[in-house]
C-alpha cells in the first residue's frame, strides 16, 4: 500500500448543526443528503476538494448520538471514531442560533481527548447581528474562539479554508501529484447497484476491508452514497456505493428520490456496473429497471449473483442461473456472471479481475480496415432489408471512441437501418473483436456531401450490383 495519503478533514457535530450543508458548500455540489428532518445524514459522506491547491478528502461524519427509529447510534458513533482516527483536521460544528446543547458538550468532551487539531466552527451565523455577538458561550468549550460561518449563505467560508490550510500536514515529497497521477491512470470506477438487501453494503465493506458503510438488517439503511477508494494487487478502484433502488412511483420520503437519482448517476459515471442480485430471490422489477438503465447507457456490466453461500450445489448450478438470468434480463446478454458471497468473501478477487477485464475490453481500439472486413462479412451473411422501396447501402465504418467501443457506419440513409439490424452488427463486432463482454454503440450516418471522391464507391460491395 504505497499510495500516498491525501489529507483528511472531518466535519463533526451533533445532528442538524449543518454538517451536510457545509460539505455541500465546500464541495460546490449536492453530495450528502440534507433534509430538515433530523438525522437523515447517517453515513459518512466524502468529497474530494482542493484547499490551497492541495487535494483534500472531506468527510461528513453524520450525527453523533443520533436518535432515530432505527437505533443506529452505536454504529454512527463508531463511524465518527473512525473519522476522528484518520482525520488530519477536525471541524467541530455547532449551531450559534440554538446555542450549546448537552449533546454539543458531549461531542466537545470526546474531541478534547484527541491530539488532532480541532477548529471550532459556529454555523448559521447568517446575519451581521449574529456575527457581531461573537462566539459568546462557545468560547467556554475549550477550543479557543470559534470561527463564525453560514454554510447556507456562504459567509466566513474563505476564512475557514485559510484556517484549515494552515493546519494541514506538510505535503510528502511529490505525494499529492503522484496520488493524482495514479488515480487517473488505472483507477476503475465501479457502481454497486441492486435492490435493497441484495448485499451492496456488505460487498463494499468486504472489498474495502473497512467499516466505511453502515451495514444493517433494516432495509433502507444506506441512504447516502459513499465513494470508497481501495487498492488491490496494485490496482485502484473507486466503488460508488448507492442506496437500494425502490420501485418507481413510491417515494414516501424525498430521500428515496435522491437515492434513485444517485443510483442512476453512479451508473452513468461508472466504468463497470456491478448489478447485485440476491441468489435466494427471484429477479424483480427493480432488477429489470436497473438492467434497462445500464443497457440504455451502454455501461459494461457484471451480473453479480450474491449470497452464493446459501445455494446448495445440488439445488442450482451456475449454468441454471445463467439460463434463468438470460431469460429474465434479456437486454444484458453480453454481461458476464459472477457468483460471489459478500459474507464469506468467495470469488471477490475473481469479481475484481473480471471488472478489470471488462474495463480493458471497453477500451479496445480496432483499425478501420478490420472494421470494414467485419462489416463486409456481416453484410454478405445478411443484407439489410429493403424498406419503403429503398435499398439500404453501406459505405464504410470506423471506430470513433472507446468506453464503450463506438462505431460510425456511413450509409445512404440511416432511417433504413432498424434496431434489429443494429443489434446484428453489434453482435458481429462482439464476435470478431476482443470486447465480447461489453456493450457496443453503433451510429449510422448519412455519408457526407462527396468531399472525399473515394467515398463515392461503396467500400462494402453491394452484391446486387449497386443502385
Ligand atoms: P447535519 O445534520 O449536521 O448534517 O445538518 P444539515 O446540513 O442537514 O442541516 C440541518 C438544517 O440546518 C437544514 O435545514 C439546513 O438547511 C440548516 N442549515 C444549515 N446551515 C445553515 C446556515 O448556515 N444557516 C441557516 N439558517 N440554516 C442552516
Ligand atoms: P444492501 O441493502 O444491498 O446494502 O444489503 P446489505 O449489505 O445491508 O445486506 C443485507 C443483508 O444480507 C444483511 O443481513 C447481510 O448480512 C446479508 N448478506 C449480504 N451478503 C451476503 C452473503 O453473501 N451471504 C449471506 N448469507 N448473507 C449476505
Amino acid at each position: 500500500m504505497t499510495t500516498p495519503q491525501v489529507p483528511c478533514v472531518a466535519i463533526v457535530g451533533r445532528p442538524n448543526v449543518g454538517k451536510s450543508s457545509l460539505l455541500n458548500r465546500l464541495a460546490g455540489k449536492r453530495i450528502s443528503i440534507v433534509d430538515a428532518m433530523s438525522g437523515v445524514t447517517r453515513d459518512r459522506v466524502t468529497a474530494r476538494i482542493h484547499i490551497a491547491m492541495r487535494p483534500v478528502e472531506l468527510v461528513d461524519t453524520g450525527g453523533i448520538g443520533i436518535v432515530d427509529t432505527l437505533h443506529l447510534e452505536d454504529q454512527v458513533e463508531h463511524q465518527i471514531e473512525a473519522a476522528v482516527f484518520q482525520a488530519d483536521v477536525i471541524l467541530f460544528l455547532v449551531d450559534v442560533r440554538e446555542g450549546l446543547t448537552p449533546q454539543d458538550r458531549e461531542v466537545a468532551g470526546r474531541l478534547r481527548r484527541t491530539s488532532t487539531p480541532v477548529v471550532l466552527v459556529g454555523n448559521k451565523a447568517d446575519s451581521r447581528r449574529l456575527v457581531e455577538a461573537g462566539g459568546g458561550e462557545l468560547n467556554a468549550l475549550g477550543f479557543g474562539e470559534p470561527l463564525l460561518i453560514s454554510a447556507t449563505q456562504g459567509h466566513g467560508i474563505a476564512d475557514l479554508l485559510d484556517a484549515v490550510a494552515g493546519l494541514l500536514p506538510p505535503p510528502e515529497d511529490g505525494a499529492d501529484a503522484a496520488a493524482q497521477e495514479a488515480e487517473g491512470r488505472n483507477r476503475i470506477k465501479l457502481a454497486l447497484v441492486g435492490r435493497q438487501n441484495a448485499g451492496k453494503s456488505s460487498l463494499l465493506n468486504r472489498l474495502a476491508k473497512a467499516e466505511r458503510v453502515i451495514v444493517s438488517e433494516v432495509p433502507g439503511t444506506t441512504r447516502d452514497a459513499v465513494d470508497v477508494r481501495f487498492e488491490l494487487g496494485g490496482h485502484v478502484y473507486v466503488a460508488i456505493d448507492t442506496a437500494g433502488m425502490r420501485r418507481r412511483g413510491k417515494f414516501p420520503l424525498a430521500v428515496d428520490f435522491f437515492s434513485q437519482v444517485r443510483t442512476e448517476r453512479s451508473i452513468r459515471q461508472c466504468d463497470v456496473a456491478l448489478l447485485l442480485l440476491d441468489a435466494t430471490q427471484e429477479v424483480s422489477i427493480v432488477d429489470k429497471n436497473l438492467a434497462a438503465y445500464v443497457r440504455a447507457h451502454h455501461r459494461p456490466c457484471i451480473l453479480v449473483v450474491n449470497k452464493w453461500d446459501l445455494i446448495q450445489a445440488d439445488v442450482a448450478s451456475p449454468e441454471d442461473y445463467m439460463r434463468y438470468l438470460r431469460a429474465h434480463l434479456p437486454g444484458l446478454g453480453f454481461a458476464p456472471l459472477a457468483m460471489v458471497s459478500a459474507l464469506t468473501g468467495f470469488n471477490l478477487a475473481g469479481l475484481l479481475d473480471l471488472s478489470r477485464s471488462l474495463f480493458q475490453q471497453a477500451g479496445v481500439r480496432v483499425a478501420t480496415a478490420e472494421v470494414n472486413r467485419v462489416l463486409e462479412a456481416a453484410r454478405e451473411r445478411q443484407a439489410p432489408k429493403q424498406r419503403r422501396g429503398k435499398r439500404p447501402k453501406l459505405f464504410y465504418g470506423t471506430q470513433v471512441s472507446v468506453h464503450p467501443p463506438t462505431f460510425v457506419i456511413f450509409v445512404n440513409d440511416p432511417s433504413l437501418f432498424d434496431d434489429e439490424y443494429t443489434r446484428y452488427f453489434e453482435n458481429r463486432f462482439r464476435e470478431a473483436f476482443p470486447f465480447s463482454e461489453v456493450p457496443v454503440r453503433i451510429h449510422f450516418r448519412r455519408r457526407g456531401g462527396g468531399q472525399d471522391p473515394a467515398a463515392e464507391t461503396p467500400v462494402v460491395p453491394d452484391p446486387e450490383g449497386g443502385a
